[in-house]
C-alpha cells in the first residue's frame, strides 16, 4: 500500500508535476538545511535582535563620529547577516532593533537630515532582508526539486523491481534499468537478470508497430491495450494486456519508459470456454424438448424455453408477467403451494409432482414437473428451475388402463364363475371375488401359491388338451367341462366343473380356469330324484289327508241326506223333525267342506291375507287342540306358556293357524312318541309393536344338511316330506310384517319363532 502510494507520486513527478506532500519536502529540506538558515519564530526573533544590538555595540566602538548622514552605518552589517541567515524577519527585527537603539541611546531625531537618513536605513534594510529571503527560498527549492527527482527514480526502481506483475524500466536506449521478477520468469528466455540488456537484442522479433509505441512513449506519451497479441521468435503466441509511459529522471528529462505486461491468454482460454459453456448450455436450453421454465425465489417467470411456450400456449412476453403458480390448475394449487414453500426454505432439495396446467386456451394438461432452486454463484439470489413434461397423453392411457382394469375386475368379480389366471408353472396369478367365496378363502391366501391349494389336480389338467381354439386371443383350449373336485379352506372337498384355456400374454403362457360350484346344483338334482320318487307318495298323502279330512263331513251328509229320505218316505204328521231342519245340517256340512278345499288351496297358494282382529292366544289354543285332540295318540306333553300382555293381532286367521299347525306338526313328528317329549308354546312381547311367538320342542334339533336352506322350498329330511311347509310359513309371516326363524340345539331340540305386529300398532299407523 505504502509502496502502491509512492508508485502513484512517483509516477506524476515523473511526468514533471509536483506531488501532494511537496510542502513537507519543502519543510523538511529547510531543515535539512538548517545549519545555516534559522527557521522558528524565536530563533528568527532573537537573530534579529542579536544582530541589531552587535550594530549598536560597534556604533559604540566606532563612537559618536559617524554622526549626520552615516547614522545608521554600523548597523547595515547586522541587518545583513540577519537577512543571510533568516530572511525577512530577522531583517526587520534587525532593523527595528537598530533604530531603537539609535534613537534610545545615541541621536535623538532632531534634524530633518536625520529622519532622512533614519527612512533610508529602514527601506535600505528592509529591501536587503526581502531580497535575501527570496534568494533562500529560491535556492532551496532548487534543491528540493533535484532531490524529489533524485528519490523519485529511486522509488521508480524499487517499485518496479518489486511490483507482483510483469513490469520493466528502461532507458531511453532501451536497455533494462529495472525489472521485476515476474518480467524476468515471462520475458527473460531464461536468464536470472537482465539488468544492462537491451530490450531489442532480447526481443529482436518485437512488431515495428511496438518500436514505434517506445519511441512515442519516449517523447512523453502514454500508450496501452487490453487485448493485443505478438507472436514471438518462437512462435509461441501471447495475449497480452499492456501499458507503457515514460520516467523522469534525476536531471527532470524523461529518462526512458515502463513497460507493464500480463499475459491475459489463460483468462483469454477461461472466457472462451465460458462463453461456448454458456452457449452450449443455452442452445440445449432453447432448444430442448422439454419445457424448461426459471422463476424467481418470489415465483415470477424470469425465462422460459421454446417448449414451455408451446406446452403452456402462453408466448415468452405473457410468461414473464406471471407466477408459475398461476399456470397451475386452482384444484391443484394448495398442494403445489405447500411444497413450494418448503423448497424455498430449504426443507427439501427440490420435488417432482404430476399436476395440471390450465393452457392459455383454457384446455387442462397433465404435467410432470421437477422443480429445484440455484444458487447464483457468489450471490444470494436464487432461481426456481423448472422442468416440465407434458404426460397427458400417458395419463389419458393410464387412466383408461385404469377403467379398463377396473371394468374387467368389476366383470370378473360378478361371474357365477369362479376364474383363475394361472402362470406356465401353475402358481395362480389372480382370482376374481367370486372364486374366493367359493373356496372360502381371502386373495392374500391363494395369490402366487399353486393351483393344487383350490384344485388338488388342477396341476394335471394343465397338461390336458382339447386343441386349438377359434377364440380371439386363445390360443389353446385345455379342458372343457371336466368335472373334478374343489378343496375349500379347512380340507372339505367340493364338486367342480373345470374348464381351462390357454393365452399367451407378451411371450407369457397364461392360463385361466373358470370354475363353476358343482354341490348346489348336486343337491337339486339329488332333491329332484328324491322329488320324483316321493312325488307319487305325497300326493297319495294328500289324497289321504283330502279324504280323511272330507270323509267326516261327507259321512254327515250321507246320514243327514239318508233321514231326509226316510223322512219323505213317511207322511208329513208322522215325520219325528222337520225336512227342513235335516236339509239344513247337511248344507252345513257341504259348507265345511267347501272351507276345507278353500283352506287346503290356501294352504297351497295363499293369496293376499283377508286380516281381521284376532286374539294370537285364542288361535294358539284352538290350534292346539285340532292337532292334539283329547284321547289322540301324543305320549309326550304340550304346554302352554300364553305370557304376552297384548295378543291383539291384525291377521288371516286361516293363513296364521296355518304357520302354527305347520310348526305343531314338525315338532311332533321330530320328537319321539315317549312321555319325555316335550312340546311348549309360549309367548311373550317383542318391543313395543311385536309380538312374539315360540314352538319349541326338546327333539334331535335341525339336521346339519337342512340348516342352511331351512325355509327355502324342497328343504326336508322326511321320507314323504315335500319341504314346502317352512317355505309357506315364511312367505306368510313375511306377507304379516313379521320375521320367522329358527335356534337350534342338539341338546335343546329346537325352536321355532316367529313376530307379528300388534293390531294397536297396525291402526296407530
Ligand atoms: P317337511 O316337513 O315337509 O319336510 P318343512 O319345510 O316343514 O317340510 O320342514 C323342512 C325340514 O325342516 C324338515 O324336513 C326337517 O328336517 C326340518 N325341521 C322342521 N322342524 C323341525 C323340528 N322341530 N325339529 C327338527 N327338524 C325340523
Amino acid at each position: 500500500m505504502n509502496l502502491h502510494t509512492g508508485a502513484g507520486r512517483t509516477i506524476e513527478a515523473g511526468r514533471g508535476r509536483l506531488g501532494a506532500g511537496a510542502d513537507a519536502e519543502v519543510r523538511s529540506a529547510l531543515s535539512g538545511l538548517g545549519a545555516i538558515y534559522v527557521s522558528t519564530w524565536p530563533q528568527r526573533l532573537a537573530l534579529g535582535s542579536a544582530a541589531g544590538l552587535t550594530g549598536a555595540f560597534l556604533h559604540l566602538l566606532t563612537g559618536e563620529q559617524l554622526g549626520g548622514h552615516f547614522t545608521y552605518l554600523t548597523f547595515y552589517p547586522g541587518v545583513a547577516i540577519a537577512a543571510l541567515f533568516g530572511g525577512l524577519i530577522p531583517g526587520a527585527a534587525a532593523t527595528l532593533v537598530s533604530v531603537l537603539a539609535t534613537h534610545l541611546w545615541f541621536t535623538p531625531l532632531t534634524r530633518f537630515d536625520q529622519v532622512v537618513g533614519l527612512a533610508v536605513f529602514v527601506v535600505s534594510s528592509l529591501a536587503v532582508s526581502g531580497a535575501a529571503e527570496w534568494t533562500h527560498r529560491a535556492w532551496m527549492r532548487l534543491g528540493l526539486a533535484e532531490r524529489a527527482l533524485r528519490q523519485s527514480e529511486a522509488q521508480i526502481r524499487y517499485f518496479v523491481e518489486n511490483a507482483p506483475i510483469s513490469i520493466a524500466m528502461l532507458d531511453r536506449a532501451m536497455t533494462y534499468v529495472a525489472v521485476s521478477r515476474r518480467w524476468i520468469d515471462a520475458y527473460g528466455l531464461g536468464r536470472s537478470d537482465l539488468l544492462g540488456w537491451s530490450h531489442y537484442s532480447i526481443h529482436p522479433d518485437i512488431p515495428e508497430r511496438w518500436r514505434a509505441i517506445h519511441r512515442q512513449v519516449l517523447k512523453g506519451e502514454f500508450h496501452s491495450d487490453d487485448d493485443d497479441f505478438w507472436v514471438d521468435a518462437e512462435g509461441r503466441d501471447h495475449w497480452v494486456r499492456w501499458a507503457s509511459y515514460p520516467w523522469i529522471d534525476a536531471a527532470g528529462e524523461i529518462g526512458g519508459l515502463i513497460i507493464a505486461a500480463e499475459e491475459i491468454a489463460a483468462q483469454k482460454l477461461a472466457e472462451a470456454a465460458l462463453r461456448e459453456s454458456e452457449e452450449k448450455f443455452r442452445n440445449a436450453f432453447a432448444e430442448a424438448a422439454i419445457g424448461f421454465v426459471m422463476a424467481r425465489a418470489g415465483d415470477t417467470i424470469v425465462d422460459a424455453n421454446a417448449a414451455f411456450c408451446r406446452l403452456t400456449g402462453y408466448s415468452i412476453g405473457e410468461l414473464r408477467s406471471m407466477r408459475l403458480v398461476d399456470l397451475v390448475h386452482p384444484d391443484d394449487r394448495p398442494e403445489n403451494l405447500v411444497l413450494a414453500a418448503k423448497l424455498r426454505s430449504g426443507e427439501i432439495p427440490g420435488y417432482v409432482i404430476e399436476n395440471r396446467y390450465l393452457r392459455k386456451d383454457g384446455e387442462a394438461i397433465w404435467v410432470r414437473k421437477s422443480l429445484s432452486l440455484t444458487r447464483e454463484a457468489g450471490g444470494e439470489r436464487r432461481w426456481v428451475v423448472n422442468l416440465v413434461e407434458d404426460v397427458t397423453e400417458r395419463r389419458r392411457s393410464e387412466e383408461t388402463a385404469q377403467r379398463t382394469v377396473a371394468l374387467l375386475t368389476a366383470v370378473l368379480d360378478g361371474a357365477k364363475d369362479a376364474i383363475i389366471s394361472i402362470d406356465a408353472s401353475g402358481v395362480v396369478r389372480l382370482i376374481n371375488a367370486t372364486g374366493l367365496k367359493m373356496f372360502a378363502r381371502r386373495r392374500e391366501e391363494v395369490v402366487g401359491k399353486n393351483l393344487r391349494l383350490l384344485i388338488p389336480d388342477g396341476d394335471a389338467r394343465l397338461h390336458d388338451s382339447d386343441g386349438a381354439s377359434d377364440l380371439p386371443g386363445v390360443d389353446r383350449i385345455v379342458g372343457v367341462g371336466r368335472e373334478t373336485e374343489g378343496r375349500r379352506k379347512g380340507g372339505a372337498l367340493f364338486p367342480i366343473d373345470l374348464a381351462v384355456v390357454e393365452v399367451v400374454v407378451d411371450h407369457d403362457r397364461m392360463f385361466v380356469g373358470f370354475v363353476r360350484d358343482f354341490s348346489e346344483r348336486r343337491r337339486i338334482e339329488g332333491r329332484i330324484d328324491q322329488l320324483a320318487s316321493q312325488r307319487l307318495t305325497a300326493m297319495g298323502g294328500m289324497a289321504g289327508a283330502l279324504a280323511h279330512e272330507l270323509n267326516q263331513p261327507l259321512a254327515a251328509i250321507g246320514v243327514y241326506l239318508e233321514t231326509v229320505r226316510r223322512m219323505l218316505a213317511r207322511p208329513p204328521d208322522e215325520r219325528p223333525a222337520r225336512v227342513e231342519d235335516a236339509l239344513g245340517l247337511a248344507i252345513e256340512q257341504v259348507m265345511r267342506m267347501g272351507d276345507i278345499i278353500n283352506h287346503l288351496r290356501d294352504f297351497v297358494a295363499h293369496g293376499e291375507p283377508d286380516k281381521t282382529h284376532q286374539s294370537l292366544h285364542a288361535l294358539v289354543r284352538e290350534i292346539c287342540s285340532a292337532e292334539f285332540p283329547e284321547g289322540k295318540r301324543f305320549r309326550g306333553a304340550v304346554a302352554l306358556s300364553l305370557d304376552a300382555q297384548n295378543d291383539d293381532v291384525l291377521v288371516d286367521k286361516i293363513q296364521i293357524g296355518q304357520v302354527l299347525s305347520n310348526l305343531l306338526r314338525n315338532a311332533r313328528e321330530a320328537l319321539p312318541d315317549s312321555s319325555t317329549a316335550q312340546l311348549t308354546v309360549s309367548t311373550s312381547q317383542a318391543g313395543a309393536d311385536m309380538v312374539r311367538c315360540n314352538v319349541s320342542d326338546n327333539g334331535p334339533g335341525l339336521a346339519d344338511e337342512v340348516k342352511e336352506f331351512l325355509f327355502e322350498p324342497l328343504t326336508s329330511t322326511k321320507a314323504t316330506g315335500m319341504g314346502i311347509g317352512l317355505s309357506i310359513s315364511k312367505s306368510i309371516i313375511e306377507a304379516h310384517y313379521g320375521r320367522i326363524w329358527a335356534e337350534s340345539d342338539q341338546r335343546a331340540g329346537t325352536t321355532f319363532s316367529f313376530t307379528l305386529p300388534l293390531a294397536t300398532a297396525e291402526i296407530e299407523e
